[in-house]
């Protein structure tokens, strides 16, 4: 049977940052799909543990997988990588929470690497088009931010100017970087640069050892750490498989401009544990309530490192919300049901031996 043809422009390769990630697996393999060569930048071609997934794919589907050796923080070393792209897909970035040095292993990746990668399209004549997977975490720091937005819901207008390198690290990393890609796409009228806002991303890996911080948000879920309850706090969330569409469209719908929420909608912690537990049964101790502010105020630094009493009192009991209407109007985004992707992510976790039970 014959392959239907591509909506897409598929007559020239596409650049994907950080092809070995979690978000990259999922965007790769939607490219693969519609015919692109991909040009796949890794930190080590050779390592078959982190590009097997991505070789299968290649042989499974109409496109076709180049990759190529490509390290953020070395100056110049996307060039090859890049030669004849439309389309840089710049996902790479580390998104970790616990690190031990946040400016070393958070914002200088983040940051030199957005620079090394954006100053060298303006080198590269070929490319028309840049993404950037930036994040809600751009937009803002703690959930206290939310209220101080126009009418309590963030939008893309809103920028995040409470983290710092200690405090939401990752958060600053996030700002910082997308703030030099929209400084280095404004002097120069060639190419065009979109970024997506994802908030937090669920659902499951393509990539073997996924390393997201996202997998450990939900394995805590189930591994006791939340067993005694979970603070009141609201995020936002959205499935993998939709941050991948939404990073194509964003690569080749002509009017797409600018920054996307790309979020389905608001999840409390409680809500991701009784989603689980409706679908596993009793025997994981899932969270089943919430505990009070003031009980994680005092002992939360005690339990978990990241809860400092600053952070408790910025992000415990706030309310989350975010308007995605652009993502919706301009990139014709529907967005799936969380629940899903919490189950599909925690079924793989148990598969793979990641959350075992006790
Ligand atoms: P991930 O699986 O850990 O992917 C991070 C990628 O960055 C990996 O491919 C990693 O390569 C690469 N990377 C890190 N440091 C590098 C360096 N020095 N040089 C080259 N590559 C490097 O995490 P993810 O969740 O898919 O994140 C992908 C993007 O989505 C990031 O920009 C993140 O900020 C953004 N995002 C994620 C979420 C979420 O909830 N997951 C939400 C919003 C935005 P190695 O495999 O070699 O380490």
């Amino acid at each position: 049977m014959a392959t239907p043809e591509s909506q897409y422009d598929t007559s020239a390769p596409v650049l994907v940052t950080g092809a070995t990630g979690y978000v990259a697996g999922w965007l790769i393999r939607r490219l693969l799909e519609e015919g692109f060569t991909v040009h796949a930048a890794v930190r080590d071609p050779e390592n078959a543990s982190k590009v097997g997934h991505l070789t299968k794919m290649a042989s499974d589907l109409k496109g076709d997988l180049k990759l190529f050796a490509a390290d953020l923080l070395d100056e110049g070393s996307y060039t090859e990588a890049m030669q004849d792209c439309s389309v840089v897909f710049h996902t790479a970035s580390p998104f970790i929470n616990s690190v031990a040095d946040p400016q070393r292993d958070l914002v200088d990746p983040a940051l030199i690497g957005t620079r090394n990668v954006l100053e060298t399209v303006n080198g590269v004549p070929s490319v028309r088009r840049v993404v950037v997977t930036s994040s809600c975490a751009a937009i803002y720091g703690d959930g206290a931010d939310c209220a101080r937005a126009p009418g309590g819901t963030l939008t893309e207008d809103i920028w995040n100017t409470t983290s710092g390198i200690g405090h939401n690290a990752y958060s600053y990393s996030k700002t910082l970087a997308e703030r030099a890609a929209w400084e280095i796409a404004e002097a120069q009228s060639r190419w065009k640069l979109v970024t997506i806002n994802p908030s937090l991303v669920l659902g499951p890996a393509l990539n073997a050892k996924p390393t997201s911080e996202s997998f450990n948000l939900i394995a805590q879920a189930g591994n006791g750490a939340m067993k005694s309850g979970v603070p009141k706090i609201e995020i936002g969330a959205v499935d993998v498989r939709d941050v991948a569409e939404a990073h194509m469209r964003a690569g080749f719908v002509e009017d797409a401009a600018g920054r996307y929420i790309t979020s389905a909608r608001t999840i409390s912690f409680l809500e991701v544990g009784q989603a689980l537990a409706a679908h596993f049964g009793d025997g994981w101790p899932f969270p089943r309530r919430e505990m009070p502010k003031w009980l994680i105020w005092l002992a939360g630094p005690m339990v978990n490192k990241a809860f400092t009493r600053r952070w408790v009192s910025a992000n415990v009991g706030h309310p989350w919300k975010a308007d995605n209407s652009r993502s919706v109007r301009d990139l014709g985004m529907t967005y799936r049901p969380l629940d899903v992707a919490a189950v599909e992510m925690f079924q793989q976790m148990i598969d793979t031996g990641k959350v075992k039970k006790r």
